[in-house]
């Protein structure tokens, strides 16, 4: 591997001939930038950062870095959780940013062909028109890339009714570490071989730089019933979701905010919090005629033979859109409790919900941070945010701790350590309490096949690579 901290060197020299020097940027305020995603306790500064126009150009990048033994790592808009763009051995941040195209909407057979760095909420917005939409709705779907959604697997609030990014994508164009550029998957059904859009999905980054992707559309529901449903405990919040779905009602969302993520919403913006609130549930139910309001009418029914004291039904599209800003605009509101949040993201059988947040409560008070939830309830997709100042000694170590022990409780009863936010660099520790050394090691095998050399995103989502030492012992060494 090049000493990335020697002087500029030949490599970089050809990299700004690849983009012109416009492209490739490597003043310092940049490479701070470009540190971290957002999840800002593990950094590594990039040596250059480069924005491609094309394919063929992140094609020449790739066969740059491969020949020169520089890592690179695929960027959209950073707003990933588990610190996947983050450069843990420096190197080339290659920016998606610039391909941003909508290359076609085909209403008949209905897909969107994209850039990858196309925001997602860019593609439903465009497919509007012909009364479609991309279903998939990460709550940072208007900066987050459909590249970065398709490596994170992404999903969002209507996850429980459409499933995640898996469900809609039908085939995807990359470049792969000898810079050749593939295509895999198809726009119709079935098709030989082994399912290379499952592989190359949710491989964080790691097995190659998507470049375009064909996304299936769906139709726009006729109709559509959202209410903000408020609970004086987590408990009754909790068991109304269980029994919703239990009594056979697929909301297309259901999504639990607790007391402290409200306070900070209501503090923010005008979505005021009923006195005694400990949990609210926003509940979305939509499709023909009649159908959202039938459903809609059990869900209430439901949360009221559980305690429910106050529903704030929506009457129009803008009363739709203020309450869903409880939910979408939840984390950044969390900004005003602390300097510093960080989301984990952990899954469990829905109807252990309340024990496990139980759990977090008790983790945060023992751990001294503060802790407040927002998240997929009807997906059993938890995401506690701990808050806190990392400039407090040990601040960022009790967070990451505490934040592994509510992954061991999920395991423990049959979830995941990961709904949707990936592994990146934050989860390798409790990836091991999912996967045995066998299960890792094939793991290892597959990227291998793709990448051997490991310059593509390293030291992410398999647990002790080769050369990640270094990058473990500076970024711990910088928070302490
Ligand atoms: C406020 C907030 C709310 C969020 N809500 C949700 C949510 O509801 N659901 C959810 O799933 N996530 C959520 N996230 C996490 C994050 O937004 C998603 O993981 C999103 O898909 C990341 O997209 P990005 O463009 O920001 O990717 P980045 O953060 O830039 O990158 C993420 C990973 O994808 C890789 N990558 C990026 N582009 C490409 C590409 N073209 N080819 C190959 N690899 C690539 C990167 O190397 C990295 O490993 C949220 C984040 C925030 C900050």
């Amino acid at each position: 591997m090049s000493d990335m901290n020697a002087a500029p060197s030949d490599w970089l020299a050809r990299l700004e001939e690849l983009l012109g020097p416009d492209r490739v940027r490597r003043d310092a305020a940049s490479r701070s930038v470009y540190e971290c995603d957002a999840y800002s306790v593990e950094r590594s500064q990039p040596t250059a950062i480069a924005f491609p126009n094309s394919t063929e150009e992140v094609a020449s990048i790739v066969q740059l870095c491969e020949r020169e033994g520089v890592p690179y790592v695929a960027r959209g808009a950073g707003t990933g959780l588990s610190g996947g763009a983050m450069p843990a051995l420096g190197g080339v941040v290659i920016s998606t940013k610039r391909m941003n195209r909508i290359l076609a909407i085909d209403p008949v057979d209905r897909y969107a062909h994209v850039e990858c760095g196309v925001p997602n909420a860019t593609v439903s917005a465009h497919a509007a028109e012909h009364g479609l939409m991309f279903a998939p709705d990460p709550s940072s779907q208007s900066v987050s890339t459909i590249g970065g959604n398709i490596a994170e697997n992404s999903g969002g609030p209507h996850t429980l009714k459409y499933g995640v990014t898996a469900q809609h994508l039908l085939q995807v164009r990359a470049v792969v570490s000898s810079g050749e550029v593939l295509t895999f998957g198809s726009l119709v059904p079935g098709g030989p071989g082994s399912d290379m859009v499952a592989l190359f999905l949710g491989s964080e980054g790691t097995l190659g730089i998507a470049t375009e992707a064909w996304l299936r559309l769906v139709k726009i529901p006729l109709e559509v019933a959202t209410t903000l449903v408020s609970f004086r405990t987590v408990g009754d919040a909790t068991a109304s979701v269980s029994e919703i779905v239990a009594r056979g009602v697929l909301p297309a969302a259901m999504e639990l905010m607790d007391h402290f993520v409200l306070e900070a919403v209501s503090q923010a913006f005008d979505v005021p919090l009923q006195p005694g609130t400990a949990a609210a549930l926003l509940v979305e139910c939509e499709g023909d005629v009649g159908e959202a309001a039938q459903e809609m009418a059990l869900v209430l029914e439901t949360c009221a033979a559980h305690g429910a004291f106050h529903f704030e039904v929506a009457k129009s599209e803008k009363e739709r859109a203020r309450l869903w800003i409880a939910r979408k605009k939840g984390i950044g509101a969390m900004g005003r409790l602390a300097p510093t949040i960080v989301t984990h993201d952990g899954v469990i059988p829905r109807s252990r919900l309340a024990e496990v947040l139980e759990t977090v409560y008790a983790v945060a008070r023992e751990s001294g941070l503060g802790v407040a939830n927002i998240f997929h309830a009807g997906d059993g997709n938890l995401h506690p945010c701990f808050y806190f100042d990392e400039r407090e000694a040990g601040a960022v170590e009790r967070a990451v701790e505490a934040g592994e022990r509510i992954l061991a409780r999920c395991v423990e009863l049959g979830g995941s350590v990961t709904g949707e936010h990936g592994i990146g660099v934050e989860k390798l520790r409790p990836l091991k309490l999912m996967f045995n050394a066998a299960d890792l090691r094939l793991q290892s095998d597959v990227r291998g096949a793709f990448e051997p050399s490991v310059l593509c995103n390293p030291c992410k989502v398999i647990p002790d690579q080769k050369g990640c030492v270094e990058h473990r012992s500076r970024w711990r060494g910088a928070a302490t």
